[in-house]
């Protein structure tokens, strides 16, 4: 783990504000920039870092490594809560500003060499690590398909995608491509993937979990991101511990990434 006072390259406005009735309201989504040689040269796909958000937030703040370049620099692509105190930190820096990060953290997502064929399964902001995967797999002539779901046509933009990628759009509202959930298309993509890599809320990884059969995922190598509060980042707070099969498990260090059936769900969803 690297400590850095990482320089923003550039910190763009890619998505609107959501409006959501009956949940925590969003105003919008952004991808920031930012050198940091020393950690874009040893992150992994899966891993994340975490960023001091100002004297107002105690706690720093973990984000996803979304993309990382050839010149030393990581991307963070982040939805800024209406009354989140740290993304609208992170909204408001500009270029040449300074943030605060350490990293990598966390296990990342590991692919195995056997495999030809990778099924990725975003749920909205779930896409944020897959798109670094997408690009490393892509690197090593690995076959990618992306099913991508969200709720309505706010979603990332396609022209930022690898072109190689295969994408499936899916959309709650039916606004592009398949109307849905993107757990639904599974069954018609499931028998083709060597692995899948999923990224989403809690409730996707359930229904993934509950509907294992059904879904074409009996026997696949599932590997999940998982998203807990957290506090430290680095395993000392024991804020994001999870119960698994083989004990309790802490999201921070010995995650993010888990696989699907190692996580005791019904416990998970009974505490979310
Ligand atoms: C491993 C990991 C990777 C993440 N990657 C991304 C990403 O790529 N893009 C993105 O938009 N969001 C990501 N998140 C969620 C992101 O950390 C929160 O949205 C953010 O911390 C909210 O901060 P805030 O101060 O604006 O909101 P607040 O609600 O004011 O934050 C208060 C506290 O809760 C914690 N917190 C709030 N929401 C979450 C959450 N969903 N998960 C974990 N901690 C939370 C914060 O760290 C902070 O300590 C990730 C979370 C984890 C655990």
């Amino acid at each position: 783990m690297k400590q850095a006072l990482a320089t923003v390259i550039s910190n763009e406005k890619i998505l609107g504000e959501l409006e959501r009735p009956h949940a925590r309201a969003i105003s919008g989504s952004w991808i920031i920039w930012l050198r940091c040689p020393e950690i874009a040269a040893e992150a992994k796909s899966g891993q994340f870092v975490m960023a001091r958000c100002g004297e107002e937030c105690t706690l720093p703040r973990p984000f996803s490594i979304h993309r990382v370049n050839d010149r030393g620099d990581i991307a963070l692509f982040f939805i800024v809560w209406e009354d989140g105190k740290g993304t609208n930190w992170l909204l408001q820096r500009n270029q040449s500003d300074s943030v605060e990060i350490f990293g990598p953290l966390g296990n990342g997502f590991s692919i195995k060499p056997a495999s030809r064929n990778l099924l990725l399964v975003a749920g909205g902001i779930g896409i944020a690590p897959l798109l670094f995967l997408t690009d490393l797999a892509l690197n090593q002539r690995y076959s990618v398909t992306l099913l991508y779901g969200t709720e309505n046509a706010s979603r990332y933009p396609e022209s930022l995608l690898p072109p190689r990628i295969r994408l499936v759009s899916v959309t709650e509202d039916g606004a592009i491509g398949e109307k849905g959930r993107v757990t639904d298309t599974l069954p018609k993509y499931a028998d083709w993937a060597d692995q899948i890599f999923a990224c989403g809320p809690t409730a996707m990884y359930l229904d993934m979990a509950r509907r294992k059969k059904e879904l074409g995922l009996e026997g696949k190598p599932v590997q999940i991101s998982l998203e807990m509060r957290m506090g430290c980042g680095h395993g000392v707070c024991y804020a994001c511990t999870v119960r698994t099969k083989e004990g309790l498990k802490q999201v921070c260090k010995d995650g993010p990434v888990f696989d699907l059936d190692d996580i005791i769900w019904d416990e998970l969803s009974l505490n979310t």
